[in-house]
């Protein structure tokens, strides 16, 4: 790009030097031609300007786009910094709030399946499990008691 608006400016100096050596209309054929080829070299330099210019905004795109997956991945990776993986006693694994990273949140689990996924999805406490409402999963936080220590007497125990 450079070395042809170069070359333009040089063929602008060459025509204007003719210009100033046309005293007469001797030179005017020269000159002509001159012109001609300063017209051509400023259409080349233009168009590889707008080329250039073209490629420049793509790439400034580029970059924006970049920036934001990084922005992004950033402010996930800062979010995921308050949880720690968790193993429960039924050998269950889930994302538990680290003390001192509360924020004024309650305790809460976020489920593994989800986090993969990069989604921050809060287990729900469902008897024994935690339930993620988002991919259905159920993890077993206690195992399960034996039937003659089930206060609640439920039932489908009779069956
Ligand atoms: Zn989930």
């Amino acid at each position: 790009m450079y070395s042809e608006i170069t070359a333009a400016i040089q063929s602008t100096k060459t025509a204007i030097e003719l210009v100033k050596a046309a005293h007469g209309l001797s030179n005017y054929s020269e000159l002509l031609t001159a012109v001609t080829a300063v017209q051509i070299k400023l259409t080349d330099a233009i168009a590889s300007e707008l080329a250039s210019q073209e490629k420049q905004a793509a790439l400034a795109e580029r970059v924006r786009e970049l920036e934001k997956q990084i922005a992004e991945i950033e402010d996930w990776k800062s979010q995921l910094q308050r949880y720690a993986l968790f193993q429960f006693t039924t050998g269950a694994l889930a994302y538990a709030l680290k003390p001192g990273y509360e924020n004024g949140e309650p305790m809460h689990y976020l489920c593994t399946a989800c986090v993969d996924k990069k989604k921050k999805t809060t287990l729900q406490p469902q008897g024994r499990f935690l339930h993620c409402p988002e991919c259905k999963t159920d993890i077993a936080t206690e195992k399960s008691k034996p039937i003659n220590r089930n206060s609640r007497g439920s039932s489908w125990m009779s069956v």
